[in-house]
């Protein structure tokens, strides 16, 4: 089933539960989830899993700094008191053979909640929950497995592990704006989120073409800035900007891998100002022109002689997967208000659709760095991956959140960058 404006809504105990039709998600067993994150645990996960002696077991492990207490910022309004420091090469020590050595030896309920839920994800919104899946798993990123509109059983007990989870997590949903000087209310947002849905969902659309559609959809009741009628390259601030969020969302130094993307703005500003543009990819660093330039899998067959079949098919895989990832968002509200940084829906959305530049250029920075000709599914799907994880994370202060709305407003630099890249 294609991805639709229409979904599956459920009732368990109580609480309306939306399932988006067209996202498809089985475990494939590969191991990959397990890899890149500190998995965080409650308290009585800390005290069921450390309780075990691991040591001979698992005696290529330090058992006695293998798990850490969350510091008081990091476990503000969530549960988790502990996490599982990951290994050097990043992956959970408790992965043993692309297996979890905890569920395999003790049984499921002995793992830390987190992992059971994973990649499935609530968000509590005022008009109900919505679910989407993590583009962290393979099997999301590939689209396979069982629809979900077809595990309401799975469904209702990953909602229970959710709800324990995140009992005390909360929300703020209360003061939606459309921009920052148009609040909205939550009826209205919805009306605004079809018009984004009906857009991403056009088949007869380039990607970049459904981003617009959409953006247009959003300004249908301000009155939008005057656009051009031939879209100019990129400004300096344009690109500027571009490559703040890309050493943020994608650090070339390791040790930031594992952090959470904290924006601070004063010293974003003074990189706008100060700092040319630059893009750094696997040690190498590259202009917006080096990166956009280098040969991606054209979708659109008139703009693709030369390229063979295979490398077309490749080319819509490549486009369907930015549309699930942009429309799980969208679907789910993870971009903007209590889902994103409380930012306005114009910002958010605006944003959002900006990690599709950055993404073609870090793909294309895998791509070189591998020695290929051209991007490939491989490029994306890591870099959707790792994507997915900080945008996840990212925090911004007061400062930051001011300037991004100001920034990410303009609808003529999103034409602008999403022109030049993708
Ligand atoms: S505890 Fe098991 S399921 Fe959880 S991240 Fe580690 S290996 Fe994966």
């Amino acid at each position: 089933m294609a991805l639709t404006t229409g979904h599956k809504t459920i009732d368990v105990d109580g609480k309306i539960l939306h399932i988006p039709e067209g996202i498809n998600y089985s475990c494939a067993g590969c191991g990959r989830c397990c890899n890149g994150v500190a998995v965080p645990m409650t308290q009585d996960d800390y005290e069921r899993v450390s309780a075990i002696d691991w040591s001979k077991e698992l005696p290529q492990f330090d058992w006695s700094r293998q798990f850490r207490m969350l510091s008081a910022k990091e476990n503000d309004s969530s549960t988790y008191t502990h996490a599982i420091r990951p290994t050097d090469d990043g992956h959970c020590p408790f992965l043993i053979n692309k297996l979890c050595h905890i569920h395999a030896t003790r049984g499921e309920h002995v793992k830390p909640l987190i992992c059971g839920l994973f990649p499935y994800s609530f968000n509590n919104t005022p008009s109900g929950v919505y679910l989407t899946v993590s583009f962290r798993s393979n099997a999301v990123l590939s689209n396979v497995g069982t629809p979900l509109t077809e595990q309401i059983d799975t469904l209702k007990e990953k909602f229970a592990v959710y709800n324990t989870l995140y009992t005390a997590r909360s929300v703020i949903w209360d003061a939606v704006k459309l921009t920052v000087d148009k609040p909205i209310t939550w009826e209205q947002y919805l009306d605004y989120e079809k018009g984004i849905l009906e857009a991403l969902i056009r088949e007869d659309l380039s990607l970049k073409e459904k981003i617009f559609t959409a953006s247009d959809s959003l300004f249908k009741d301000l009155n939008k800035p005057a656009m051009p009628d031939t879209i100019a390259p990129p400004k300096g601030l344009d690109k500027k900007f571009l490559a703040g969020l890309f050493a943020l969302y994608f650090p070339n130094d390791p040790k930031y891998l594992n952090k959470d993307v904290v924006f601070n703005g004063i010293s974003f500003a003074l990189d706008l100002v100060l700092k040319a543009p630059k893009f750094k990819v696997v040690n190498r660093s590259y202009t917006f022109e080096e990166l956009n330039n280098f040969p991606w899998p054209e979708a659109n067959s008139k703009d693709a002689s030369g390229s063979s079949s295979k490398e077309i098919a490749e080319a819509k895989e490549i486009d369907d997967l930015l549309t699930r990832f942009l429309y799980s968002r969208v679907f789910g509200k993870w971009y903007f208000g209590g889902g994103f940084a409380q930012l306005s829906v114009i910002a958010g959305f605006h944003h959002l659709a900006l990690l599709m530049p950055l993404m073609r250029m870090h793909a294309a920075g895998l791509a070189i760095a591998r020695g290929a000709s051209k991007v490939e599914m491989i490029d994306v799907m890591v870099t959707v991956r790792q994507l997915e994880e900080k945008v996840q994370e990212a925090v911004l202060d007061g400062y930051s959140a001011a300037l991004w709305e100001l920034i990410l407003f303009a609808p003529g630099r999103l034409r602008r960058l999403l022109s030049a890249s993708i």
